[in-house]
């Protein structure tokens, strides 16, 4: 079957909702379907606090349908292949739609399966991840099977990933919880990342040193996870050391948070709108995409090279809006994105640094204080009142 509507919208998460919501307050008239093949949307942000035994995991699902606007049409397909000059795409289940105007926003993808032995592990031996909801869950129970003399190892991968501060934050609410039993130095937590430092803003790098020596992490650098073996309770690492030369290193454990692989969708990758790495390829200033003029993304799955992140989406949505507007009616794009994310770090029960920056790693901060410092009123911010404007004020285009 073949289908024609004026702007279609590939992916009904955060970004994809946020611009169909807010295009529709703008004109309520705009003929808009949102390809989304999930049956639930994902407030993931929480995934952490749910790993730290502070949120309740079902808070942060709800049906796909009640997020979908009701002036757009929700086509529950997911896309397999576009034909950008043809203005044209294909689904799994066989159908094509045409559009005049094309936004584009599935998001990241995990690759667990380039752990080896991963994916056989995943939810048993304490083997865990917080970017996934049915394991967010196991994360606090793995954490509270730690016992005196045990070893706890938290991961973070070599590759580009959704939330870069997500897997220290579960590190530093391991290590808070462990603090609070009297367990700390008691049992070991160690961070393994392939990056080669605690963070890329030396003002937020600062304070965040000062949290693993007061929680006693050991941090190790250059360590990019390879494979896992869950019953015998060992990771190895690949480590490349400051002269590129590269070894491999495998440690024990008693309990694994891992942050899986992640790149861009396969079906992206391989389509005409990707990069040469294969993301969404769009003008990193007016989210335009730079080869084909009617079609725009935002979102993980862009080129763009800020931090992915629900606050990146949150900017650029309005820019994309009206850029598109703005093309739609043959008037110079004027809006621009200036690569703004946030990492609302969490170093612990009740305190969170909130990191701000833009493309140039300076630090964007919004309100009227040291961010970098850890503060109860931002772990309130996270905990309570953001994932209440997700709900009610940013998936209802109202921000
Ligand atoms: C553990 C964790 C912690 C995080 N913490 C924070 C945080 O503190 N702050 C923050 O701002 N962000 C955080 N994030 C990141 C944030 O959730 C993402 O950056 C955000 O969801 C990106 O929005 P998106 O719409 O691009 O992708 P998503 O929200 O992931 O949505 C993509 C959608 O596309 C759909 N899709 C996939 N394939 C197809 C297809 N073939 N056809 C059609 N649709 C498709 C998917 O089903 C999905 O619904 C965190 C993420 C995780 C996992």
């Amino acid at each position: 079957m073949s289908f024609k509507h004026q702007i279609i919208i590939v992916g009904g998460g955060n970004a994809g909702i946020s611009v169909a919501a807010k295009l529709l307050k703008k004109n309520s008239a705009l003929d808009i379907a949102i390809i989304e093949p999930s049956e639930k949307h994902y407030y993931q942000p929480a995934w952490t606090l749910v790993g730290g035994g502070t949120f309740n995991i079902e808070d942060t699902r709800r049906d796909e349908s009640s997020v979908i606007p009701s002036k757009a049409r929700w086509i529950k397909d997911a896309v397999s292949s576009f034909e950008p000059d043809q203005n044209r795409l294909t689904t799994k289940e066989g159908n094509t739609y045409t559009y005049d105007y094309l936004v584009v926003a599935p998001g990241i993808q995990l690759n667990w399966h380039l752990v080896k032995g991963l994916p056989e592990t995943l939810g048993k031996n304490n083997v865990t991840s917080n970017y996934s909801f049915d394991l967010a869950p196991y994360t606090f129970e793995s954490i509270k099977a730690m016992k005196p003399g045990m070893t706890a190892l938290f991961t973070s991968p070599s590759t580009t990933l959704k939330c870069g501060g997500a897997p220290q934050k579960i590190t530093y609410l391991a290590a808070d919880y462990y603090r609070k039993h009297d367990l700390i130095g008691k049992i070991k937590v160690e961070f393994c990342t392939a990056g080669k430092v605690i963070f890329g803003i030396k003002k937020y790098a600062v304070q965040l040193q000062k949290v693993v020596d007061k929680l006693q992490v050991q941090m190790n650098y250059r360590h990019d996870l390879i494979a896992v073996d869950g019953p015998n309770k060992m990771a190895t690492f690949k480590l490349t050391d400051e002269n590129g030369t590269i070894t491999e290193v495998t440690k024990h454990f008693d309990m694994l948070h891992v942050t899986p692989p992640q790149s861009a969708p396969d079906f992206i990758a391989k389509s005409p709108l990707a990069n040469d790495k294969g993301w969404v390829e769009v003008d990193k200033y007016t989210l335009q995409h730079t080869r084909y003029k009617n079609i725009f993304g935002l979102g993980d799955a862009t080129s763009t090279p800020n931090g992915k992140t629900g606050a990146a989406v949150r900017k650029q949505s309005p820019v994309l809006i009206q850029n598109l507007l703005s093309f739609m009616n043959n008037k110079e794009l004027k809006a621009k994105y200036n690569g703004y994310s946030s990492c609302p770090i969490v170093v612990g029960y009740g305190k969170l640094i909130l990191a701000e920056f833009d493309y140039d790693n300076t630090p964007k901060e919004t309100f009227p204080f040291d961010q970098s410092k850890p503060r109860w009123s931002m772990w309130i911010l996270k905990k309570y009142i953001l994932p209440w404007l997700y709900w009610n004020k940013i998936l209802k285009g109202s921000m």
